[in-house]
């Protein structure tokens, strides 16, 4: 799959119940109908948003080296300060501060979604 603006091959796919919703990591925007609407997508059995969902495959990747960074060194990272954890966190993960931050920043927006739609 690929943006048809950019040709960006980085894209994320959100299942809404109009339309599937479509976003490259440049920015762009566009949806695409159901088979019921007569589009290609096939309806999903939940429409419920995980946060890998909203992750770009790049992202993602950062994502599991951070789990797996937590869970390596669970204890230090509870006994430090946060910015003794960002730090460990660039350079055990070997990820720059701009990518760290996205990925926790799709973090709290994720989690604000779930609270906004569990209330
Ligand atoms: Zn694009």
């Amino acid at each position: 799959m690929q943006c048809s603006v950019c040709n960006e091959k980085e894209v994320i796919k959100i299942y809404r119940l109009d339309k599937v919703k479509f976003q490259c990591k440049r920015g762009h925007i566009w949806f695409e109908d159901y088979k019921d609407n007569g589009g290609r997508h096939k309806r999903p059995y939940s429409y419920e948003i995980q946060l890998e969902d909203i992750l770009f495959p790049s992202e993602k990747e950062v994502y599991k080296k951070l789990l797996d960074d937590i869970e390596k060194n669970n204890r230090f990272y509870n006994s430090v300060d946060p910015v003794s954890k960002a730090k460990s966190f660039m350079k055990n993960c070997n990820i720059t501060e701009k990518e760290m931050l996205t990925i926790f920043r799709k973090i709290r927006d994720f989690e604000k979604i779930k609270t906004n739609t569990s209330h």
